[in-house]
Formats: structure tokens, sequence, C-alpha cells
């Protein structure tokens, strides 16, 4: 079969036993909508993340909206993101009616650089211009750091900042849950952090899927009101507006037999990783993992001056790659209207042309990475 980036199928084949009777006893429960395996899943996705609570939800981008919707964060706030990451982190913050200000990517780590994150939070404060149409008088609220790649953002360092300016911190940790950041697991860091278990994702179900995690009481109690349609003590008692945004059980149980296997699956995208860095980095930038940091590794992203050359060179020989991300955020046609300009984020601007990732899947065989290093070696 030909060489797949993600390769869920071989999973499956390690899991299959497991899913497919924990599916049937959904089935024959028929009890679809928050069974029990909801709670049981819940309760062992807090443990694996060491925080007290956890909500399972529909997608990543409904974990993203609650917390916000959680936070009353709405039209005059400013939130605060990186421009390298995917669509929903910023998507959320302007569906909620505040408005994304984003900021520049540390060069080694490509996530949220803190000291520009200051500079990007003094500018809102102090009312000096962002662009010539951006929105005035905002005020600054919170930060959304993403964990791109599976790898961590600078917790302590945007913790510093957050602080200085009363922020609220939401870990956008859909690519990181499995992540380790000086000793604490990802899903851990700010007031709340949101995961996806979209199926490519390192902890995928087979559908969409989503979790938030946090430590009070009383956000635990609000957002689980926020999944469903704002609902109070009683199911037709309506105390804020809400959404519905539940976790299938049937997801939920092929989540309980994934998490399984999760740890051990770590470790073999650990071994696949090291042997890509050892022997690509005499040719391409490979990643960096500071010291004290587990990636997830979501994606194994490289780059390159002549992109184009050997991503064409891998599909001639059956390699699949994928480009996170072509465009950052800050000059997408859906952020048009705050009128950011190119050049304004010169170190997103100038991964993006030359940054493709290659395939990485704990299923991955020897052969298959000798072979795909072999080619990008060549020449
Ligand atoms: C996948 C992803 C999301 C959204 O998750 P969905 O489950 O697809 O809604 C949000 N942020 C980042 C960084 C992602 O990679």
């Amino acid at each position: 079969m030909a060489m797949q980036f993600i390769d869920l199928k071989k999973q499956y084949e390690f899991i299959k036993d497991s899913v497919q009777k924990r599916m049937a006893a959904v089935i024959d429960q028929t009890h679809f909508i928050l069974g029990p395996e909801i709670p049981i899943l819940e309760r062992k996705l807090a443990e694996y993340t060491g925080t007290s609570y956890c909500v399972t939800c529909a997608s990543g981008t409904d974990a993203l909206l609650l917390s916000l919707l959680a936070k009353d964060i709405g039209p005059g706030d400013a939130v605060f993101t990186t421009t390298f990451t995917f669509i929903a982190t910023a998507e959320v913050i302007s569906l909620v009616g505040a408005t994304p200000v984003f900021v520049d990517i540390d060069r080694k780590t490509y996530n949220i650089d803190a000291y520009k994150l200051r500079d990007e939070v003094l500018k809102v404060k102090e009312g000096s211009s962002i662009t010539a149409s951006f929105p005035k008088n905002l005020v600054p609220k919170a930060v959304i750091p993403v964990d791109l790649f599976g790898l961590c953002a600078d917790y302590d360092a945007i913790d510093a900042v957050a602080k200085e300016f009363g922020l609220f911190v939401l870990e956008d940790a859909a690519q990181s849950f499995g992540a380790i950041y000086k000793g604490k697991k990802a899903c851990s860091f700010g007031e709340c952090a949101a995961t996806s278990f979209f199926p490519a994702k390192p902890l995928g179900c087979y559908g969409d899927g989503g979790a938030i995690f946090m430590n009070s009481r009383a956000m635990f109690d609000i957002i689980r009101s926020l999944r469903v349609h704002g609902q109070g003590a009683d199911k037709y008692e309506n105390v804020r507006i809400g959404i519905n945004g539940r976790l299938d059980t049937l997801q939920a149980a092929v989540l309980l037999a994934k998490l399984e296997i999760f740890e051990n699956e770590m470790q073999w995208r650990q071994s696949i990783a090291a042997k890509y860095s050892a022997q690509l980095k005499i040719k391409f930038v490979v990643p960096t993992v500071p010291e004290g940091y587990r990636s997830t590794w979501a994606q194994y992203s490289i780059l390159n001056d002549s992109r184009k050359e050997v991503i064409t060179r891998l599909k001639y020989k059956g390699v699949p790659t994928a480009i996170y991300y072509p465009k950052p955020l800050h000059l997408q046609n859906a952020f048009a209207f705050l009128g950011y300009e190119k050049g304004q984020f010169p170190v997103a601007e100038e991964v993006v042309d030359k940054i493709f990732s290659i395939p990485m899947h704990p299923y991955l065989e020897e052969r298959e990475q000798d072979m795909i290093i072999d080619v990008l070696l060549k020449d």
C-alpha cells in the first residue's frame, strides 16, 4: 500500500478488538449522548494531564470557543495570538465578537514570541496604531498561545506577560496532548486549555472531538453548562447562552481504546523524530526541542530554501508531504478587515515560505524512515 502521511489504518489494526468491543457496548446501551463513557474518559484525561477537571466537547474549535465564552470575552476585547497557526485559533476570537491581535513567532520553536507579545499588548494598551484600519480603544483581555506541531509554547515567559497585564491565558493544545514542558503535561497551562481529537491529531477519535482542561471548579461548572445550551440545574432551565457542543459517546469509546496505547505511541514518535533529526540536520533546518520539553510530533516539520524541488522529488518517490501553514493568519483574507500588511511579522513570513512536513506517525516502519531520509539527503 502507498505510504501514508499519518497511517490511521495501521493503528486500527493494533486496537481493532478493543475499539469494536467498546463501540458495540455503546450501541447495545443506545446511550449515545453523554453516556457513561463520557465521565470515565473525562476523568482519565484529567488524570493524564495532571489537571483537576476535563470537559469533553464536539471539536477543538468548540473547546476554544467554550473557553472564551466562559470568560465572557467579547466586543471591545483584544485577544492576542500567534499569526502562525491553524485558522481555528483566531476564528473563535472573531466569533465571540472580540478582536484578534497577531504576534510574530520565535525563530527556533515557531511558537508565539513572548517579548513580541508584550510589545503588542503595550501597543493596544497605549492606543498606538497596529494598522491604519485597526479597531480602536480595545482592552487587552486574553492570550491564546499555541503548542505548534506538538511543542509547548514558553509558558514561563508568557505567564509573566499575562500577569503584568492581567490577561487570561488559554492554551491551544490541539496538537500537543501528550507533550511535556518543564515536568508538566500540555493541557495544564494557563487558566484553561483546549485540545482536539480530530483523527489526525496525536490522540484522535473517529470523527470530530475535543476537550477543555482546567483547575477551577467554577469554570468547570460554567463550561459544562455552556456545552449544553447554557443549561441550569434542570434540563429545561437555561441560565446563559450556550451551544450544542457535546462529544458523542461513540467517540469517547474510541478514545478510551486509544488511550491504552497512547504512551507507547508517544515513545515511538520520539524515536522516529530522533532518527529524522540526527540524519536530516546536515541539509535541513530540523525542529528545535529545548531542554525540558517533550514534543508530541503532531507534525515533523523542516525548513529548506528549495522546498518546491524537495517536495516534488519526494512525491515522485511516493512520499507524501504537507505544508503547515502556507499563509500566516495576518495575511488571510478572512482577517483583511484588520488591515495587516506583508512585512509586519517577518519571522512567520519567512518560515511559511520554507517549511514543510514529512510523514510522522507511530507506525512508520524503519524501512520507510530510511527511504524518506535517503530521498531527502540526495544531491
Ligand atoms: C486542529 C486544530 C484546531 C481545531 O481543532 P478541530 O478539532 O479541528 O476543531 C485548533 N487549533 C489548532 C492549532 C489545531 O491544529
